[in-house]
């Protein structure tokens, strides 16, 4: 009895192909059933190259069972880096202090453009001109 590691049916008997999915055990086989290995594209008997098809090394279950664990572990990584952000945003939620302190620097970064635009033009093209007036002092003294 033998095992077909592609469609996971048994056949019995010493057989040369699986009963339900017609590959060969393990070796090509030519239309004359010689014997080649695996790797061969051509029989070595008869030259043919009308070779079987082998069935696969590994298991499909296993094929898919690895597959299966790939997808689980990386469904795990993506779990656990939610599950990080989620940490970080519910310690930002509930830490009041951290909230308060980015809530007045806010404050404090709109109230000062809120002046800023308030101001008379003059005043702050005046700024401006004092600002450029001191650049250029500066790089004259250098
Ligand atoms: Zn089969
Ligand atoms: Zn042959």
């Amino acid at each position: 009895m033998l095992y077909c590691y592609n469609c996971g049916n048994f056949t019995t008997g010493n057989a040369f192909y699986c009963n339900f999915c017609g590959r060969s055990y393990d070796v090509k086989l030519c239309s004359r059933l010689h014997v080649n290995p695996r790797s061969a594209e051509v029989c070595s008997q008869c030259g043919t190259r009308d070779l079987s098809t082998p069935q696969p090394k590994v298991p499909l279950r296993i094929r898919v069972l690895a597959f299966l664990g790939f997808v689980l572990l990386g469904m795990f990584e993506t779990f656990i880096v939610v599950f990080l952000v989620g940490c970080l945003v519910v310690a930002f939620l509930t830490r009041q202090d951290v909230q308060r302190a980015l809530l007045s620097l806010g404050f404090l970064a709109a109230a000062l453009w809120i002046i800023w635009t308030m101001l008379p033009l003059w005043f702050r093209k005046f700024v401006y001109r004092l600002l450029q007036r001191t650049r250029k002092s500066r790089e004259d003294n250098e």
